[in-house]
């Protein structure tokens, strides 16, 4: 086992930890914020509500005060009637007025000095049974409140104390003493009694009481008297007040239940809790993204490596224009090509160091022409460029419009091709063809060294029997008389323009041969059809006169001249004759005919042809053969190259023109071939 394995797995889990542990205290730290904004929330509000509840328990205190000290004067007002016992209709008229008005009060009692009771009016809201005994003499608390009035002389209050009602119920009870004013002892004491739960419901704001239950307790926390009901839930809050009045004092309490749900104690903490989870969304959805952009641009990265890896390794130089022509790109392999650096040639929109001098207007000139047209040819064309040594070389162009992401087009693309070894190759692929035709043409020569041999037999055995037959002339013009001297000088005559003649013929054969074999620069020419054929048809025949072939020669009249390299497509013509005459050299065939025929082939407007037709009646080319006739060195003769049949083909197609061939019925093959017309100004 290799120790880099473990360490880079410990490496690895080290980075997913740390990754994890940050995301966990992240995660921490906001729940943590979000439970102390929740709690920080409920907490302020519950300090809110509290507040309010002081606030609300000082105002009904206020209010009680106020409203006590209201009743304090009119109570004064009815006590100033007290002057004797005279005064007690009037006095219990008052008090039942007084009464009627003030619902918190009880009953009013007008009591002598001696604390008896000297009148008294009850209100016709409470229904308290009192018991007679139980009022007439005062009261214990009353006692206790109007000794506590002599002695402050002023008003007192006693103690609150339960009345119970006949019906089982009962009403805490208070008593409020006003002692008689100093001056007047007669005057007796007044003596109100109060209702807590009449003070509650008739003292405290009502608004109070609906929300939250107001009541009065002892100090131990038991209840007095009680108003309000509240709505109870799980949250209570409440507020204290004392109410010392003179004698007694009191404590009110306000008890106040919280409705909301305690999760969400109000708007703000559930508009904290959302924005928190909010915050907590975006930072997810912002973590994701950087995440996913972070991919992006190392995928952008790679495919930006990647593609320039590409443009480094392409052999193709690429250069970019924008609209005004200034060189936006190139590539290394431009640089290389042209063999300037980038440096010296991006932003260069006039003459480019590239171009050859002597060319360079005409390229701006056609760069301009481009630019404005807008229009580029999309297949390639040739130039040529100059290095920066400036030896000159040919290039291949490929331009394309510049398209960006929103469609605009920015400039232009083009792709460089560097052809000048390809030319190299052209060049050296043509001397080799012409090579190959040249040697296929001395094989021809070879060939026909036997039959020029014997052809050339013919003339010379009859220049030199008509030699022999003039000597002996001239023998006998020696010892003749002077007629038949000059007979015999006739005869010489005769015989000599015979040896000029089978000279001149011998001539013409080994010419003929000689043109044929000389080896001349490609030209093209305008030839009459007639000449073509005018000129390798003695050396047909002499292979025809051997073999036995019979050739028929028919050329159609009018036609345009041929515009071809003479000297190829006689050797095309001499071929196929060639090959004509050998299939028909077969003992089966007797007859033996070839037949050579020049017509006009299918033209248009612009270009006018010609068909040359070779056909014979020999053994035709079989399935096999036909396959691989135009391969060279395929040949089926054990004399034979091969290489006739593939140069005819180069040849046909060096002019523009189509080599085939098909069968002939009953039997033998017909080669056609085509060549292009002359122009017609200047034919006949
Ligand atoms: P070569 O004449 O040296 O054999 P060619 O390329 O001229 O080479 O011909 C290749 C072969 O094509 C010949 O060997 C022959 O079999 C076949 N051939 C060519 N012309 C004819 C024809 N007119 N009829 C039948 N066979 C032919």
């Amino acid at each position: 086992m290799s120790l880099p394995q473990p360490h880079w797995l410990l490496k690895r889990l080290r980075s997913v930890w740390r990754r994890w542990s940050l995301w966990g205290l992240l995660v921490a730290l906001v729940g943590a914020m979000l439970v102390t904004l929740v709690w920080l929330a409920g907490r302020y509000e519950a300090s809110v509500v509290q507040g309010q509840l002081e606030r609300d328990a000082t105002d009904a205190v206020t209010d009680i005060r106020a409203a006590l000290a209201r009743n304090l004067l009119t109570l004064q007002s009815l006590h100033a009637l007290q002057a004797g016992p005279g005064d007690t209709p009037r006095w219990e008229s008052r008090a039942a007025a007084v009464l009627r008005e003030r619902r918190e009060l009880v009953r009013i009692e007008w009591r002598t000095p001696a604390l008896r009771l000297q009148a008294h009016a009850d209100s016709p809201f409470h229904a308290i049974a009192w018991t007679s005994d139980a009022r007439t003499e005062p009261h214990s608390d009353t006692a206790l409140a109007c000794a506590n009035a002599r002695r402050f002389s002023g008003p007192a209050y006693s103690s609150s104390y339960f009345q119970p009602h006949g019906d089982g119920l009962g009403s805490e009870l208070i008593e409020l003493c006003l002692p008689p004013a100093a001056a007047d002892r007669n005057a007796g004491y007044l003596v109100a009694t109060y209702s807590l739960q009449g003070i509650l419901s008739e003292m405290v704001d009502h608004g109070l009481t609906r929300r939250q239950e107001v009541s009065f307790t002892e100090a131990d926390g038991t209840r007095l008297a009680l108003v309000g009901t509240a709505r109870r839930s799980a949250h209570m809050f409440s507020a204290r007040q004392l109410l010392d009045l003179p004698g007694h004092t009191m404590v009110l309490r306000l008890d106040h239940w919280h409705t909301a749900p305690s999760l969400f104690p109000n708007v703000l903490t559930a508009l904290v809790t959302a924005m928190s989870i909010a915050l907590v969304t975006v930072l997810v959805v912002l973590v994701r993204d950087n995440r996913r952009r972070l991919k992006a641009e190392r995928e952008l990265g790679d495919a930006f490596a990647f593609r320039k890896a590409m443009e480094d390794s392409l052999v193709t130089g690429l250069r970019a224009r924008d609209l005004q022509g200034r060189i936006t790109y190139v590539n290394p392999a431009f640089c290389e090509m042209v063999g300037f650096s980038a440096e010296e040639l991006l932003g260069q929109s006039t003459h480019a160091p590239y171009w050859p001098p002597e060319l360079a207007e005409e390229y701006w000139q056609r760069q301009a022409v481009r630019l404005a047209d807008n229009a580029l040819p999309r297949e390639g064309f040739e130039s040529v460029f100059m290095r920066k040594d400036g030896t000159r070389f040919p290039v291949l162009i490929i331009e394309a419009p510049l398209i960006n992401a929103v469609g605009q087009h920015t400039g232009w693309m083009s792709a460089f091709i560097d052809i000048s070894e390809q030319r190299r190759v052209e060049e050296l692929s043509r001397a080799s063809q012409e090579r190959l035709q040249a040697t296929a043409r001395l094989a021809t020569v070879g060939e026909m060294a036997s039959l020029l041999s014997h052809e050339l037999n013919q003339p010379l055995a009859a220049i030199s029997s008509y030699a022999t037959g003039s000597l002996n002339l001239l023998d006998l013009a020696r010892d003749a008389d002077e007629a038949h001297l000059r007979a015999g000088l006739d005869e010489v005559r005769t015989a000599i323009g015979r040896i000029a003649q089978q000279a001149e013929r011998a001539g013409r054969v080994i010419k003929s041969v000689h043109d044929f074999v000389r080896r001349r620069d490609q030209a093209r020419e305008a030839v009459p059809a007639q000449e073509l054929l005018g000129d390798v048809l003695p050396l047909v025949n002499l292979q025809a006169r051997k073999l036995g072939v019979r050739v028929q020669v028919d050329v159609e009249t009018g036609l345009p001249l041929v515009h071809c390299d003479r000297v190829m497509v006689e050797q095309v013509l001499l071929n196929l004759a060639r090959n004509a005459m050998q299939a028909m050299d077969d003992p089966s065939i007797t007859e033996r005919t070839l037949e050579i025929r020049v017509r006009r082939a299918a033209s248009n407007a612009h270009s006018a042809w010609l068909e040359f037709s070779l056909a014979d009646g020999g053994i035709g080319i079989s399935e096999e053969a036909a396959r691989n006739l135009f391969t060279p060195f395929f040949t089926t003769r054990t004399e034979g190259m091969g290489l006739g049949l593939s140069m005819c083909r180069t040849v046909v197609e060096q002019h523009g023109g189509f080599l085939g061939h098909k069968p002939r019925q009953p039997r033998g093959t017909v080669f056609t071939f085509t060549l292009p017309a002359a122009p017609q100004e200047g034919n006949d």
